[in-house]
This record gives structure tokens, C-alpha cells and sequence, in this order.
């Protein structure tokens, strides 16, 4: 049987008649009766608000979004590659299923949609976690209350407070702790191979699309007979590809321009055939057929300089292995080149961020894609997620900084733990696991090292 709820969060279209007003009435408590805030409902944010409900801790979510999932809405049309059975977090099954959660079948893969309407939805409107959500609600910064970040005396006795606009109004609110669960879906890598947003290509921006657009449905008359060039190798690209083939099968001669990074096209293609999640692979396979077919015509190692308008179309300016390469009459660009964290609001929070991927600090020599040919996953919890600012955590997508390699599985674990530390339970907290499934396969276009090998016992990669 569906879940009825008699709290309905969201209609199912990203927009909700149901905002919780804040109470903020919590100024004169004393740290240890104020709530810990969850920052975004996310997948990862809604898994720690189901991890606090059971644990009876007061908690807040606070999502800037008309709903929960908000970003996940923007990629809603995309199929996910993990099935099910890694989507969902155990505590908020548990918590479904008391409600009668008609779940989901454990080898079947969603989409974004799916995820958010079968999964997320029902989480939120759980009557243990909905009157504590509070959408339309971004959090603009973060700060000690009465304590800027050079002071240090008792700053760990002082609580959080949090500046959060709210349907035009600028709310303080005070929390004991803080787990910011706000993903990277919103800051976009730019086209510029230097990683800089350049005016130009902000002026440009009504022909550049940052994400995956929903090429077979509203987007699809944009797309349609267009020479279209996409920018980056991974699985969203190569997902962005697939759909604009089908899309402009009669027009063999807009072949469609793929930009890439990598040395070669085949390090894009993934495990293919030998990789243990199927439809990953599906991918890789289909992405090599198109390319050998010529539908398909890469550029790589590309690295793009500027784009123009010249014309009446787009003229990428780039190098091309050490020469200046010229890709012209280009309709429409897509970037698919990953996205960065946003720190913007944590300027007063004492962070351990690691320089060259922007993820917490102790992360990232598990997941620097520089040293690993795949996404290495050690199980990690409270201890290496801790922050020199205490009962201060970033967890899920944003915990990775800008690697792109984070799964929900891990997210959830992530805050399992964390929420364990926070709710005094300290052997639980350090005990860490991840149940993912062995692939064996990070790039077939590699000999894997031995600590490769070992690395992807653990991840999907
Ligand atoms: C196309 C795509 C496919 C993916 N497929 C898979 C897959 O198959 N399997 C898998 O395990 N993972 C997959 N991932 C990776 C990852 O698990 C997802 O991105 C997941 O959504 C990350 O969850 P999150 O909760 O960390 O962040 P998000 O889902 O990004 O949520 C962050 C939330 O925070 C809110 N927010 C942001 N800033 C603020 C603010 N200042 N104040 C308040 N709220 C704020 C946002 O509105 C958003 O709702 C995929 C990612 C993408 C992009």
C-alpha cells in the first residue's frame, strides 16, 4: 500500500503551498536544548533528519528550494546508474516502512524523478521529520553567535547561528550543531579550462546550458537540428550525447562536437562490457559505438580558451595537444564539467578544506581523482568528517568537494555516524561500513596498482 500522509511537503511539481514558518524562540536556551540544523534536503540532508527523528535529538532541516530533492528536480528526466537497493538510507526505510512505504523493486534503477517522488517525498512527509522542514528557507551564513573566527575563548560553549532568508525575511536561528548537507549541483564549473567565469561567457549564457537539460522532453526543440557541442567526459556527458543522437538521428550532418579533457577518447568509455554495474556500462559501449560510427566527433585533450559569438553562432577557441584549434558554427553548448562547492556562507566557520579538490580535509586522499583512476571510498564517519569548528560537519556531495565521485550510500553512512557522535553513542560513531558492491573495475585502459585494485573493492568506480 502507498503511503497516505496527511503531510504533504511537496505536489510533486518542485513547488509547495505547505512552507513551515520558523519558530525562533530559542535565544535564551541554554547550547544544549537548541536543535542541530540539517543544511539542505537532499537525499543526504533528509537521511541525517531521519537518523535525528529516531534518535529523539531536536533537529531543523532547512532546504532553499519550493521543495525537497530540489536539485535532484533540475536533473529529475536522467536515469540514475545505482539501483535502489544503494539509494535508500536504512533508518529512513525503517521509518517508511512503519508508515507502509510501498517500496521500490531493489534491482530496478530511477530516474531523478523517480527518486525524488517514490523516495524523497515520502521521507519528508513522514510525520517524524515534516513539521521540522522548512523549505524556501537558504541559509546566507554561518557564524559562533557573538564570536567572529579570530575569537577563540569559549567559542565550543557558544551556539551556532545561522542567517536564513525566508520568503524575503532575514531570520537568525541558533543550533547546538550543524551538518550542511548542501551538495554542489548549484555552482557549475565554467567552460574556461583555467576553471575561471569569465564575462564572456557569462554573456553568452543563453546559448550555454550548465547541467543536463531534458533533451527529449521541454528542451527538445532547442536541441532539434542543431550543431551541438558538449563539454566533459563523464557520466553526465556521455548521458547528454546519447540523448542528442537519438534526438538528431536524421541529421547526419550535425554531428555532434564532444569536447574532453582526457588523453584519449577510450578513457571515457568507462569498463564497458566488464563493468559490474550494467547500466554504466550500457553507456560506455553506446558512447564508443557513436564515436567510431563518426556521429560523434571528439576533440581531446581539449582545452577550451573562449567562446565567441561570430556570425550568428558559437565559435569555441581552444588547444588542441599544444596547437590553437578553432571549433566554429557551433548553435548550442552544453557543460557537463562537474561543479564546486560553495563555501560562501561558511566564511566564519572554522573549515578544514583540502586545497585541491575542496573537500574535507581527511577525504581527500581517499577520493582525489589526480591519484586514483576511480572514486576510492574507505567507509568514513564522524571522525574524519570533523571540523576544528566542533559539532560542525559538511556531508554528502558537498563533503567531496569538487570530486565526482560521491554516492548516496556513502552519504548515508556519513551521517549515520555523525549522528551517532552527536546523540553521545561513541562506539557506534567510529564503527563505520559501507555495503557497496564489489566492481573490480576502474578503467580498463589501465594496468590497476595494487592499491587500485584494493581501492575499488569498496566503490563503484
Ligand atoms: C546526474 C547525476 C546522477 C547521479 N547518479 C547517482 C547514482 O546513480 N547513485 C548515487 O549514489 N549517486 C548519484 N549521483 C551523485 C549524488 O548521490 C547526488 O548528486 C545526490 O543528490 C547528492 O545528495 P546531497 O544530499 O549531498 O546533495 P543534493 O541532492 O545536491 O542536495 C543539496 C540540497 O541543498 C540545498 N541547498 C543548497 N544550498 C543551500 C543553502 N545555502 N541553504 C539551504 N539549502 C541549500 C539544495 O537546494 C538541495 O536541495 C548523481 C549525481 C548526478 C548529478
Amino acid at each position: 500500500m502507498k503511503q497516505q500522509s496527511k503531510f504533504q511537503i511537496t505536489n510533486g511539481n518542485c513547488c509547495s503551498s505547505a512552507i513551515v514558518p520558523l519558530h525562533i524562540e530559542l535565544n535564551k536556551k541554554e547550547t544544549s536544548s537548541l536543535p542541530v540544523v540539517v543544511i539542505g534536503a537532499g537525499p543526504i540532508g533528509l537521511a541525517a533528519a531521519a537518523h535525528l527523528a529516531k534518535a529523539g535529538e531536536k533537529f531543523i532541516v532547512l532546504e532553499a528550494g519550493t521543495c525537497v530533492g530540489n536539485y535532484i528536480h533540475q536533473w529529475g528526466h536522467v536515469r540514475l546508474f545505482s539501483p535502489w537497493q544503494y539509494n535508500v538510507d536504512k533508518v529512513a526505510r525503517e521509518l517508511l516502512e512503519k508508515h507502509g512505504w510501498d517500496a521500490p523493486s531493489p534491482d530496478e534503477i530511477p530516474t531523478g524523478k523517480e527518486l525524488v517522488e517514490g523516495y524523497l517525498e515520502p521521507v519528508a512527509n513522514l510525520p517524524e521529520i515534516q513539521p521540522y522542514i522548512h523549505l524556501n528557507s537558504k541559509v546566507l551564513s554561518v557564524s559562533k553567535k557573538g564570536l567572529d573566527k579570530m575569537k577563540s575563548a569559549n567559542r565550543e560553549n557558544v551556539p551556532f547561528v545561522l542567517y536564513v532568508r525566508q520568503n524575503g525575511l532575514i531570520e537568525q536561528i541558533e543550533a547546538k550543531a550543524i551538518i550542511d548537507a548542501t551538495g554542489t549541483w548549484g555552482q557549475p564549473n565554467p567552460i574556461n579550462a583555467d576553471g575561471v567565469w569569465t564575462e564572456n561567457e557569462k554573456s553568452l549564457q543563453s546559448h550555454i546550458h550548465y547541467g543536463i537539460p531534458d533533451i527529449n522532453g521541454n528542451d527538445r526543440d532547442k536541441y532539434l537540428g542543431k550543431r551541438i557541442a558538449v563539454i566533459g567526459s563523464g557520466h553526465s556527458a556521455i548521458n547528454t550525447i546519447l540523448e542528442l543522437s537519438q534526438l538528431n538521428e536524421s541529421n547526419s550532418d550535425k554531428k555532434i562536437v564532444w569536447i574532453l579533457r582526457k588523453n584519449n577518447v577510450e578513457e571515457a568509455y568507462g569498463g564497458e562490457e566488464k563493468d559490474a554495474l550494467q547500466a554504466r556500462g550500457e553507456l560506455g559501449l553506446k558512447i564508443h559505438q557513436l564515436v567510431d560510427s563518426g556521429q560523434v566527433e571528439a576533440y581531446t585533450p581539449y582545452r577550451v580558451q573562449k567562446v565567441l559569438m561570430e556570425d550568428e553562432a558559437l565559435k569555441i577557441v581552444g588547444d588542441l595537444r599544444g596547437e590553437s584549434v578553432s571549433i566554429q558554427g557551433v548553435d548550442e553548448v552544453i557543460v557537463n564539467t562537474g561543479s564546486r562547492p560553495d563555501f560562501s556562507f561558511l566564511n566564519e566557520i572554522r573549515l578544514h578544506i583540502e586545497s585541491a579538490t575542496e573537500s574535507v580535509e581527511a577525504l581527500a586522499p581517499l577520493i582525489d581523482p589526480n591519484l586514483h583512476s576511480c572514486g576510492t571510498v574507505r567507509p568514513h564517519g564522524e571522525i574524519e568528517l570533523r571540523q576544528p569548528e566542533e559539532n560542525f560537519y559538511i556531508v554528502g556531495m558537498k563533503s567531496y568537494g569538487r570530486a565526482p565521485t560521491f554516492l548516496m550510500a556513502t552519504g548515508y553512512e556519513q551521517v549515520r555516524s555523525i549522528v551517532a557522535y552527536l546523540t553521545g553513542d561513541y562506539e557506534s560513531a567510529k564503527k563505520v561500513e559501507l555495503d557497496l558492491p564489489e566492481t573490480g573495475v576502474c578503467s580498463v585502459n589501465l594496468t590497476p596498482t595494487k592499491q587500485e585494485k584494493s581501492c575499488c573493492n569498496t566503490t563503484f568506480c
